[in-house]
């Protein structure tokens, strides 16, 4: 295509469609409202399906360089210390030969550092919260400047703004469920079994999933979902709960659970939102990516992944198309049917994740031990399968 393109928003998937788009020569500048790139939350697990993109961008290495590979993938009960399912991740190498690509646990920050440091100086531009877009592509930044581009790219995440210009109805839903998260240093977790591995503990009304981060893995991040509060003001991010909130909700759970949530200061609260599908995804010269697009819970790990898959194929349409609505077509038929599916999954997830002792619950622990832990579905396929300059078009 011709022109420049213009990124609302330094997440996970602006910053990395930055890079995918840079490194095919189109010239592009992020827009992001804040004044520095703070992380959004503890950490962040990455699956194969979005580090291969990241390989391709020849920042894998330096990720690894700061991350951890969980040694196994455990479910286990809340009550008790007992292994429900045990799948080998790092411990074997298995997960990396399947699907050619680690899986890792990181630090956002840390993250976000890599990705932003990877970006020419001037691409990004701090404090420039974008508060209009028309769908010729024209930006207006709150200090009153204007700027023209060829495609204007919504990346500016839950509650984006952009959103609305493409499908002025669609609001993000409350699951009625909620999550609080900490990162603690291994060492004040003594009855922790397995410290190493990807954990999820499953009881009724809540779940607790944590994975090691940090070169060593000398931390683990930790995320709690609990049913409820049943309402959630409309739009509304993180607030502060009650002090005990998370305490209280792992009574009588696993001493290593009790432990973990103990640790640390009570986290602020966060709604989990899920983004019914939307009528469309892209308006004139507009066009919506990673959470903007699709946000989904985080119980299959892919709201970032997806983000990072959505960025790849983008950045490769644009790059092989001379007109942006025929590469926003493709985008939309590739990555809607793609993420509907992961969003799908991960709503069933957290209903599994939290059903009370009893036959269900029985029912679900054996399915689990026959179950592809991976999915090969969400990590074993290749986004840019389609859309290399070198694949044949669908
Ligand atoms: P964001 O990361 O939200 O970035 C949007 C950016 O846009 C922000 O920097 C914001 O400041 C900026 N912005 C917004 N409006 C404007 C504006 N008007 N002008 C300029 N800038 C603007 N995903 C995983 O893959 N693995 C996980 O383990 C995982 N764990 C999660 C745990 C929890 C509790 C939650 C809530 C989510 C989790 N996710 C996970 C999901 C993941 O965090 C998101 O899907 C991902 O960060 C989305 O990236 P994004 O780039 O679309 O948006």
């Amino acid at each position: 295509m011709d022109g420049s393109v213009a990124i609302v928003g330094a997440g996970i998937g602006g910053l990395t469609l930055a890079l995918s788009l840079h490194a095919r020569g189109i010239p592009v500048t992020v827009f992001e409202r804040t004044d520095e790139l703070r992380e959004v939350g503890a950490a962040v697990a990455l699956s194969a399906n979005g580090l291969r993109p990241i390989d391709e961008l020849g920042l894998l290495g330096r990720l690894e360089a700061v991350a951890t590979q969980p040694t196994e993938l455990i479910h286990r009960s809340w009550r008790t210390h007992d292994r429900i399912t045990a799948f080998p991740v790092g411990l074997d190498g298995s997960y990396r030969a399947r699907f050619k690509a680690p899986y890792l646990g990181v630090h956002r920050a840390e993250f976000q550092r890599i990705l932003s440091g990877a970006c020419p100086p001037g691409m990004i531009r701090l404090s420039s919260e974008v508060v209009s877009v028309t769908t010729d592509g024209t930006l207006t930044l709150a200090s009153g400047e204007t700027v023209r581009a060829s495609v204007v790219v919504g990346a500016d995440g839950v509650h984006s703004r952009l959103r609305a210009l493409v499908d002025p109805d669609a609001r993000p839903v409350y699951t009625g469920t909620s999550g609080f998260r900490g990162i603690v240093p291994v060492g004040s977790l003594p009855t922790l079994p397995d410290p190493g591995a990807i954990q999820f503990w499953m009881g009724p009304d809540a779940h607790l999933l944590h994975y090691a981060i940090g070169p060593g893995g000398e931390h683990v991040n930790f995320l709690a979902v609990l049913e409820g509060p049943g309402t959630w003001s409309a739009g509304a991010g993180p607030a502060t709960a009650d002090p005990g909130t998370l305490a209280r909700a792992f009574e009588g759970w696993a001493p290593a659970v009790r432990e973990m949530v103990a640790a640390v200061p009570q986290s602020a609260q966060w709604p989990l939102y899920t983004l019914p599908p939307l009528s469309r995804w892209t308006a004139g010269r507009v066009v919506l990516l990673g959470d903007a697009a699709h946000t989904m819970l985080p119980h299959q790990g892919q709201g970032a992944n997806q983000a990072i898959e959505d960025a790849a194929v983008l950045a490769d349409l644009l790059a092989t198309h001379d007109d942006h609505a025929a590469a926003f077509a493709r985008y939309e038929r590739l990555r809607r049917a793609r993420t509907r599916q992961v969003q799908r999954s991960s709503l069933v997830t957290s209903n599994l994740l939290h059903l009370p002792d009893g036959p269900a619950a029985a029912a679900r622990d054996a399915r689990l031990a026959g179950l592809d832990p991976w999915l090969a579905w969400i990590h074993g396929t290749d986004p840019r399968a389609a859309t290399r300059p070198s694949a044949v078009p669908v």
